[in-house]
Order: C-alpha cells, then sequence, then structure tokens
C-alpha cells in the first residue's frame, strides 16, 4: 500500500492507475477506523481493480464549537488496517496540503445543506461539499463508497455531483451496527459506559417506528411521535431532530406508501449521535 500525503503525488498515483485500464474506487473518511469503514473498503475491492483510501478531519466541516481538536486520530493503527484490507492507496494529507493558505473556493449545495444535520450543524455539508469535491478532483474515481449512516450526507453529495456532471458513480453502502444495535462510529469512543447504554435508545426509537409502519400506522404524525417518545422516556439523550422525509430531497413527507427515510440525531451526554432507516415503498 502506498502511504502518500502530497497532493501532486497522489494525483499522478490516480491517475497511472485509471491510465493503466485499472478502475479505481475511493473510500473517503476521516479516520479512526472501524467495521463501517472496513465494509465501505471491501465494497470498493469487490468492484474495482484499485482502491483508494483518503484519512482527513476535514476542518471546514466542524463548527467552532465542535469536536475537531479532540476528534479521535489513530493513523498507524488505521494505516495496519487499510494495509490488511487490500487498499492500495492511503491519501492522508496535512491540512496545510489540502487547503493551500488563501483558499476561498467553496461547494455550497443550498436548500438540502440546511436541512437534518444541517439545521444544528450550520455550515457543516457545506465543508463536507468542498472537501469531497477537491478529493474527487485529486482522485478522479470511477466510484466513491458512502455510508447509509450519513443519509443526509448521502443526499447532499448525489446533489452535488448530479448538478455539477461530476464523473463519478457514488454507490451507499449499509448501516454496519455493534452486536446491540448501536450504529458503529468514530465518536462512540467518547461514550462512558453509561452513555454507550443510553445511547441505544436511538436505534430502539427507529426499530419502534419500524414495527408501527409493519403494523399498519401510515399516519408520519403519530410515527415521528411515536420516535420522540423513546428518546423521551431515556434521561441521558436530549433530542435534536426526529425526522420521516424523502430520502433525496431531506424534505418531510405527509405520506410513507413511496418510501421514507427516518432519521434520528441526539446528544447522549455531549456527543451528538445520528442514525437512521429506510422505510421501504409499501
Ligand atoms: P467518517 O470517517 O465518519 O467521515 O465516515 C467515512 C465514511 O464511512 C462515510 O461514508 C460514512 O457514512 C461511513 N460510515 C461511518 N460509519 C458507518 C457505519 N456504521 N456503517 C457504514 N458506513 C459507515
Amino acid at each position: 500500500m502506498r502511504h502518500i500525503e502530497s497532493v501532486d503525488e497522489m494525483k499522478a498515483v490516480c491517475r497511472e492507475i485509471t491510465r493503466s485500464g485499472r478502475t479505481l474506487g475511493f473510500v473517503p473518511t476521516m479516520g479512526a477506523l472501524h467495521e463501517g469503514h472496513a465494509s465501505l473498503v471491501r465494497a470498493s475491492r469487490a468492484q474495482c481493480k484499485a482502491t483508494a483510501v483518503s484519512i482527513f478531519v476535514n476542518p471546514l466541516q466542524f463548527g467552532p464549537t465542535e469536536d475537531l481538536d479532540k476528534y479521535p486520530r489513530a493513523m498507524e493503527r488505521d494505516s495496519r488496517l487499510l494495509q490488511e484490507l487490500g487498499v492500495d492507496v492511503l491519501f492522508a494529507p496535512t491540512v496545510a496540503e489540502m487547503y493551500t493558505p488563501g483558499a476561498t473556493t467553496y461547494v455550497e449545495v443550498s436548500e438540502i445543506s440546511n436541512r437534518l444535520d444541517g439545521v444544528s450543524r450550520p455550515g457543516h455539508f457545506r465543508g463536507v461539499a468542498t472537501v469531497v469535491a477537491k478529493l474527487f478532483e485529486i482522485v478522479r474515481p470511477d466510484r466513491a463508497f458512502f455510508g447509509q449512516k450519513d443519509a443526509a450526507q448521502v443526499a447532499v453529495l448525489r446533489r452535488m455531483v448530479r448538478d455539477l456532471a461530476m464523473d463519478v458513480q457514488l454507490v451507499v453502502c449499509p448501516i454496519l451496527r455493534e452486536k446491540d444495535g448501536l450504529a458503529m462510529s468514530s465518536r462512540n469512543v467518547y461514550l462512558s459506559a453509561v452513555e454507550r447504554k443510553e445511547a441505544l435508545v436511538l436505534n430502539r426509537a427507529l426499530m419502534r417506528v419500524q414495527h408501527a409502519a409493519d403494523a399498519g400506522e401510515r399516519d408520519v404524525a403519530r410515527l415521528i411521535e411515536t420516535g420522540k417518545s423513546v428518546i423521551a422516556e431515556e434521561p441521558g439523550a436530549r433530542l435534536d431532530y426526529f425526522a420521516i422525509v424523502d430520502p433525496d430531497a431531506l424534505e418531510a413527507v405527509s405520506d410513507i406508501s413511496r418510501g421514507a427515510l427516518v432519521a434520528v440525531a441526539a446528544y447522549v451526554g455531549s456527543t451528538r449521535l445520528i442514525d437512521n432507516l429506510l422505510l421501504t415503498a409499501r
């Protein structure tokens, strides 16, 4: 596995791969890797001849009071894991390398970036879209792999790729969970043992909504109430949002018959966690 920090070198190596006729898969991450990330790498390895992974804790997507400084970093362990997974290229640039001093260009996917997580994290999706657009330009992958875990991010990036006619296919992979149902996340390391148990309430709320929908409940307001009431039963959790939306536009739906995204965000202690499920058309 090549370990590259320079943008120019990364471009050269990726061009070499594509010029040799190999399909290139790309998995962007912020590191502190877990099985969720590994599942994206495995999907890329299965679908593409070569796989590049980036590890970059992107300051642009963190708000001024968020966890940029304490975000977990584990480069040596990550690098070993990626090597074992058969990754061809690891791109881990510094902030100065990614953002040339004086850089003033941003990618703004308007409207949709102000929904779900965009409400309590203003500017977050501008940071995500800007870094992913730049990474796509550096790597120029045939396919890029993202997790359904970050459902709003997927919607924003799909829109960006469509609106800017980017030549990349997005592949969305299912949410990997711990045995007890907690969605895997690099941020789970922040949770104390008590909080770790309290955090299960997110998945529990989603499952309750799934069961209600399976049992024939069609009223979206009542489904949302069901989810919110489960969160309210856990004093250790503070709800940010519980929403049922169109998975592409992230706008509230009044009817789940054509399928819908059920998404939740809540603070457990000071850790903000997200989870979601897709209701299928019925
Ligand atoms: P992150 O390092 O948190 O920016 O995540 C990098 C990629 O891994 C994103 O596309 C995430 O959606 C994806 N990812 C994170 N957690 C999971 C998970 N539990 N299951 C599947 N994909 C995930």
